[in-house]
């Protein structure tokens, strides 16, 4: 699983939407009865480019079945999601 488009936030101190590289991981495989379900994590811990505050911004995601975003989670702090994070398989065809 990989992010389609780079996550992007918005500074709540300057309002700077800030552009985040990040690349999902797989942290876990679990046997489940249509196969594997994979778990990604990303995760940013940086400064705003506008202002130097301290930004965070973590995207876990489930694929299950494999194919599939089964589900995820977004946590950011010091800044806001000004979209949801998109995401594309690997063995999507
Ligand atoms: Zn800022």
């Amino acid at each position: 699983m990989e992010l389609k488009t780079p996550y992007k936030v918005k500074c709540l101190t300057c309002g700077t939407e800030n552009i985040l590289d990040m690349e999902l991981e797989c942290v876990g495989s679990y046997e489940r009865n249509m196969g594997p379900e994979l778990e990604y994590m990303a995760a940013f811990d940086g400064v705003c480019q506008g202002c130097g505050e301290d930004i965070l911004a973590q995207i876990e995601v489930w694929e299950y079945p494999v194919g599939t975003v089964e589900d995820y989670i977004t946590v950011t702090k010091g800044a806001e999601k000004t979209e949801e994070p998109t995401f594309i398989s690997h063995y999507m065809a």
